[in-house]
């Protein structure tokens, strides 16, 4: 079965800033600051992270971290320190002339967010023109020989539109596929009445459907469990792997649904990681409850369903769990 203690991941924001507002944008610069790390705090912060760098995956991200530009020696030393593998996350704009400033050999992947197989209902969900920069960016991508992989983060408005996105993918040459379930953070949780996200059956019916045909033309493809069958083992991310997530003002959080909330479980403070007093995100991960993930149930219940003697319907996993699925053609 798949396990939240695959390989950590070191995700660090180097800024908050990005041209764009997406409807389910999760960066809350009142809890990540506002700041852009100059490239001197980032390579400090790149070796304070790279005791385990053989064993971690990077992966740079904003706001859009390609308007950050020293990006390009970020990355490079990055690859000095010999991380496990290296990622930006882009909206597909790759400003600063990214691509003509690093080469294939800097970076594993280049990672392309789409939420729509149609720019219609893409650029209603991230903004005016971004389904174009996405398309031509990882064409300009693969031309320079880079490897790319895609997120497309579900909701209800544009599940619809996943069942198009085989098409769509065989025909941008990529090498892997994510699929994210939307998160009740940042943007989306300002409408707590209307939180696009998809029920369990929905979920069930479609997903793991689009994955395996998606994965049946090469790609790689991941996804989140989500939800739990009866007698599997839950297992909270925050216990048993080292994942960090890293924000610009400073605070390092284990667990991404707690990036609302000042829970972080440490502060970078003179480049070391000081924990952070009680109460903290670490106090929750211990916590056993029958619905299975603590934050969850604190932050998005409404994937919740009980029977009627008030036991939970079905456990909700850690968002860290993921499905992978890599078919041979
Ligand atoms: S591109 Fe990313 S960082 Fe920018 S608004 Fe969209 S989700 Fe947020
Ligand atoms: S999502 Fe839930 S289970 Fe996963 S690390 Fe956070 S609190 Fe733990």
């Amino acid at each position: 079965m798949p396990s939240p203690r695959n390989h950590p991941i070191f995700f660090f924001h180097i800024l908050t800033r990005c041209n764009l507002s997406c409807a389910h944008c999760y960066i809350n610069p009142d809890q990540h600051g506002h700041q852009t790390l100059s490239i001197g705090t980032i390579c400090r912060w790149l070796d304070l992270f790279s005791q385990n760098a053989l064993q971690t995956n990077l992966i740079f991200l904003g706001g859009e971290p390609t308007l950050h530009k020293d990006l390009p020696p970020a990355v490079k030393h990055a690859r000095k320190l010999n991380y496990l593998s290296i990622t930006i996350d882009t909206n597909g704009f790759l400003f600063h002339n990214i691509l003509d400033r690093i080469t294939p050999d800097d970076v594993d992947f280049i990672s392309f967010s789409l939420d729509g197989a149609t720019s219609s209902t893409n650029d209603a969900i991230r903004g005016k023109g971004s389904y174009d920069a996405v398309l031509s960016g990882i064409h300009q991508a693969r031309q320079k020989g880079f490897a790319c992989s895609m997120i497309f983060t579900v909701s209800d408005k544009n599940l619809h539109e996943l069942l198009n996105m085989p098409d769509l993918v065989a025909s941008l040459d990529i090498q892997r596929f994510f699929i994210q379930v939307i998160g009740m953070r940042g943007n989306s949780a300002a409408d707590s009445t209307d939180t696009h996200q998809v029920s369990r059956e929905l979920w069930l019916s479609v997903i793991p459907k689009v994955a395996e045909t998606i994965a049946q033309t090469g790609i790689t493809v991941t996804y989140p469990k989500v939800f739990l069958e009866p007698g599997e083992v839950f297992t909270c991310a925050g216990i048993v792997a080292d994942n960090y997530f890293v924000f610009p003002n400073g605070r390092v959080y284990r667990c991404p649904l707690c990036e609302d909330y000042p829970l972080h479980a440490y502060t970078i403070e003179d480049n070391t990681l000081v924990p952070s007093p009680p109460v903290n995100e670490t106090h929750l991960f211990d916590l056993t409850i029958p619905e299975g993930c603590v934050m969850n149930k604190i932050i998005q219940p409404g994937n919740l369903d009980y029977l009627p003697d008030g036991t939970p319907a079905h456990r909700i996993a850690c968002c860290m769990l993921k499905q992978e699925i890599s078919r041979t053609v």
